[in-house]
């Protein structure tokens, strides 16, 4: 039961719950998405680490946000219009896959971290979308990972290691402390290179969305942009996919960033609810793109 708790906080962290992160500081949208050279993290100059991620070939430069002021790790939610009448009706579907280190027995039980029917939904619905991975699941199915990750449809994103917070409290999550932040980041980078990943983008979600400017400023050497929403999906641990598609389809506006779950034994109804998204925004006039475009077109 205790383990059962942990991996509620580490989901409704993510977004799914009603209550709000305490600590979670409202994103601040940094002067616009500027070209980078590569999706290569600066990770590896700062921390002595082995290759960053990179793109497939031919796929071109990675989006990012330009840092804050002192290397400030960027931070970025949603595309705003610069008018509303340039308001392209997009909107980005992203999925969290939390697994944490100690959860390795219970999949190992069986229990299902996974959702392979919402990627072959999404690929059926040819529906572009963002996996925030945690290391830990690209270790537990990197088949899965490989495969997502070679997807053009999809990119894979970073979401920690092993889904501890980088801010405290967040929902009861450990905390990793901040000299091993960057480290940390790096570790899941490495393990989806490990899994034969390629569309890894440098986009990192804070476990929970937790962040403060410690975070923030601990995590400058990993060069990521922070990602987080406007649209909670409320899929964590939900019962009612209407519900669910429904909260995704009033909260969605011109621009929008929807965070949703990855992982069948807590989120077992996003597959349902995205079969009844997809349709309806689709009919509103919505094309669904990856964060990767979302942030080049800002
Ligand atoms: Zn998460």
């Amino acid at each position: 039961m205790a383990a059962f708790v942990l991996l509620g906080a580490a989901l409704v962290g993510c977004g799914g719950g009603g209550a709000p992160a305490p600590v979670v500081k409202e994103p601040t949208e940094s002067k616009g998405p500027v070209a980078s050279r590569s999706a290569s993290p600066r990770a590896d100059a700062a921390a002595g680490a082995k290759p960053a991620p990179e793109r497939g070939a031919g796929q071109g430069a990675v989006p990012t946000m330009a840092p804050g002021p002192g290397g400030l790790t960027p931070v970025y939610s949603r595309r705003v219009a610069k008018s509303p009448k340039s308001a392209e009706k997009v909107v980005a579907l992203t999925f969290d896959a939390d697994m944490t280190a100690d959860q390795g027995p219970r999949a190992a039980s069986g229990e299902r971290f996974d959702n392979p029917q919402l990627i072959a939904t999404l690929r059926r619905l040819k529906v572009d979308a963002t996996v925030f991975m945690t290391g830990r699941w690209a270790e537990e199915y990197p088949d899965q990972a490989r495969s997502i990750g070679g997807d053009p449809r999809f990119e894979i994103a970073n979401h920690s290691y092993s889904h501890y917070a980088f801010a405290s409290p967040c929902y009861g999550l450990p905390t990793v402390a901040g000299p091993d932040m960057t480290a940390d980041v790096q570790r899941a980078f490495d393990a989806f290179r490990d899994a034969g990943a390629v569309n890894v983008v440098p986009y990192f979600r804070f476990p929970g969305g937790c962040y403060d400017d410690a975070a923030l400023r601990a995590l400058g050497p990993a060069g990521v942009t922070a990602v987080q929403w406007d649209v909670v999906s409320g899929d964590a641990f939900a019962k009612d996919a209407d519900a669910v598609a429904e909260q995704v389809i009033d909260g969605v506006k011109p621009g929008s960033l929807v965070v949703m779950h990855c992982t069948r034994s807590a989120a077992p109804v996003t597959e349902e609810a995205i079969r009844r998204i997809v349709p309806e925004l689709r009919a509103r006039g919505y094309r669904f793109v990856k964060v990767s475009e979302l942030m080049s077109r800002g």
